[in-house]
């Protein structure tokens, strides 16, 4: 009998391992990121065009590889990382496999240019499905570039599996966050389709966090700092009232690498025991730190689980001093800087009867009416927005004395120190000059080029949270009418009108009378003229219909979209210098600034060199 066992050819056995290690564009971006940190880049740019489906670019400014690594580089098993097994046990490095480059060059067209500092010259490699195509000598500057383009280009069955551009482009930017969180030393930019999405300059670890998460974000933060013999804990837990529906703010690292591990999280979740919903998921941002060698991280090829030795013990640290921390963050009376005064007038004081008032309010401030107010609103708002940055700024001092700040102190932190701190966010630069465009865009210019935003996309964004916030605060100001408002709803609108009553009423409608042939209100959110009533009620009700919410929580969500569409400033109606200046301040210190409550961006940026390209 003959034999019948044969050995795969190098790229078919690549092109199985590729389907291990790269599942989706994501997959790349984590591999090339990870492979800039190890090579001790500082400066880290990733490029993506068409959610990475058409390119994944990543160009560091690491130590680079000599020509004869370049090339070996692209072999299955070849690291510079680990020598023997032992290795494993003491490792620093995020890759140890040699897997990620063989397997991505198996399965797209990879162009890679490095060159290492001593060298005068660097190396160029172009391989295709494991064909190299080229190899030759370059002009490149130290560090490394790998464009992975057509990915799954030979493997059409993969290709066709990946989902919407929307939900690759959301997997690509979760790996983004992940290493970037991991290493705020290190700089990271993040381009998707020429736009800039990300930028974000060498930090502390809390400005890393509030960079990426936006500046709201730094107020819901608690430290915890924890060192005992085995284990090392660092980082921020979200205080209990900012749990969210979702867990998409839960992050462990371990010595610097993302993991998941549902036995840690159920330690944080132990620790938020008796403070948090049923149902919301604490908000943290943990470092680990353990002994390399209490760890074991092969045991998945994505490398995103981990086994400890002593899983116990760690669970038992973490859990006491997340507790501890928040424990000091109760005792410690609570500053909430982003508190609106105005949500401090009880909308249901009308069924309280008469008592002397015992809380000021500015009446004047209205945070509705932005765009249409005067010029002493403005100033109340932006005053609010720099607190906002205060705040952050506070942050960064000593820990611990945080939540104890009284306004005044955070009031006297000078301006331009912040300047220099975060001069590279548009949020500081956008204050500078705005001109708008066609009655429809207004042009903004930050340090790293310019910035154009939609002004009715825009302006939906920033009344979409504000109504956000209203209806889960519930208790938002209205106006008393003159006159009720008779209006007239057949049974099947009023059904919908009824369903969302609740939220309509937390809005600032009064409603007296809602019943079958009649409907007449009383009271009205502020920002609602009476004239538009009626129109943006009837589109609430259509937005219903042709969207039918399927929880409370989507149809409220949907209520405040369909008013932001509705109040929103119309494309064509011109604003003055202030009131643009007023909806870019607005726009940037909103929790997703890029992107209208529908998923369009809000705005588009062109970097400065892209400009210089254009004239060359
Ligand atoms: P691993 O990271 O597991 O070692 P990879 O296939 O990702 O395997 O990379 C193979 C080798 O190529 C690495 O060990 C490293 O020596 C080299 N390398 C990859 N990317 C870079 C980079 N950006 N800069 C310098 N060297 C790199
Ligand atoms: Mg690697």
């Amino acid at each position: 009998m003959s034999d019948i066992i044969q050995l795969l050819p190098d790229h078919v056995a690549n092109q199985i391992a590729a389907g291990e290690v790269v599942q989706r564009p994501a997959s790349v971006v984590k591999e090339l990121l990870e492979n800039a940190i190890d090579a001790d880049a500082t400066v880290i740019k990733l490029i993506i065009k068409d959610s990475g489906k058409t390119l994944v670019q990543v160009i560091d400014n690491g130590k680079g590889m000599s020509a004869t690594d370049a090339r070996l580089s692209f072999e299955r098993h070849a690291t510079s990382k680990i020598r023997s097994a032992d290795d494993l046990f003491s490792l620093h490095t995020k890759g140890f496999r040699g897997e990620a480059l063989a397997s991505i060059a198996a399965i797209a067209h990879v162009e890679l240019k490095s060159k290492q500092d001593s060298q005068e010259l660097g190396t160029l490699i172009a391989i295709e499905g494991s064909e190299i195509k080229a190899q030759e000598v370059t002009v490149t500057p130290t560090g490394t570039t790998i464009a992975v383009k057509h990915l799954f280009f030979n493997i059409p069955a993969r290709r066709n599996f990946l989902k919407s551009n929307t939900v690759e482009l959301r997997h690509i930017i979760d790996e983004f966050h992940r290493v970037a969180l991991a290493h705020p030393k290190v700089g990271f930019a993040m381009y998707h389709n020429g736009s800039e999405l990300f930028n974000l300059h060498e930090s502390n670890y809390r400005q890393r966090v509030v960079h990426i998460f936006g500046t709201k974000t730094n107020e819901k933060l608690v430290p915890v700092e924890e060192t005992t013999e085995v284990l090392t804990i660092s980082g921020f837990v979200g205080k209990p009232q900012f749990a969210k529906k979702t867990k998409s703010e839960q992050f462990f690292f371990v010595n610097n690498r993302f993991i998941k591990s549902p036995y840690l999280n159920h330690a944080v979740n132990a620790a938020f025991d008796g403070l948090i919903k049923d149902g919301s998921h604490p908000i943290y941002f943990l470092n680990l730190t353990v002994d390399p060698k209490s760890i074991d991280i092969n045991i998945h090829p994505t490398k995103t689980e981990i086994k400890f030795d002593d899983e116990h013990t760690l669970y038992a640290i973490l859990r006491s001093s997340v507790k501890h921390s928040l424990g000091q963050f109760n005792i410690a009376p609570i500053l909430d800087f982003e508190y609106d005064t105005n949500l401090d007038t009880p909308y249901n004081y009308k069924d309280k009867g008469a008592e002397t008032p015992t809380v000021e309010v500015d009446r004047d401030y209205n945070p509705f009416r932005e765009e249409r107010t005067s010029g002493k609103q403005v100033t109340a708002f932006r005053k609010q927005t720099l607190n906002n940055w205060d705040s952050l700024y506070v942050g960064l001092e000593s820990k611990g004395t945080r939540d104890t700040q009284d306004f005044s102190q955070v009031e006297f932190e000078s301006e331009p120190e912040k300047a220099t701190l975060f001069g590279n966010q548009p949020q500081t630069e956008t204050t500078q000059s705005t001109y708008q465009f066609q009655n429809k865009y207004i042009i903004s210019t930050i340090k790293s080029g310019m910035l154009m935003i939609d002004q009715h996309r825009a302006h939906q964004r920033i009344l979409y949270e504000g109504l956000l916030k209203s209806m889960t605060v519930k208790e938002a100001v209205s106006q008393q009418l003159l006159f009720p408002l008779q209006l007239h709803f057949t049974g099947a609108e009023l059904t919908i009108l009824k369903q969302l009553q609740d939220d309509l009423e937390a809005t600032g409608f009064v409603f007296s009378t809602i019943e079958e042939g009649q409907v007449e209100i009383t009271g009205l959110p502020i920002n609602v003229p009476e004239s538009e009533v009626s129109i943006i009620l009837e589109q609430l009700i259509s937005d219903v219909e042709q969207e039918v919410p399927d929880s409370h929580f989507s149809a409220t969500d949907l209520l405040a979209k369909s008013m932001a569409k509705s109040l929103a400033i119309k494309t064509g109606q011109s604003l003055s210098n202030l009131e643009q200046e007023h909806l870019v301040n607005s726009l940037f210190a909103c929790k997703e600034p890029s992107v209208s409550p529908t998923n369009r961006a809000t705005f588009i940026t062109m970097a400065i060199d892209e400009v210089d390209r254009k004239f060359m």
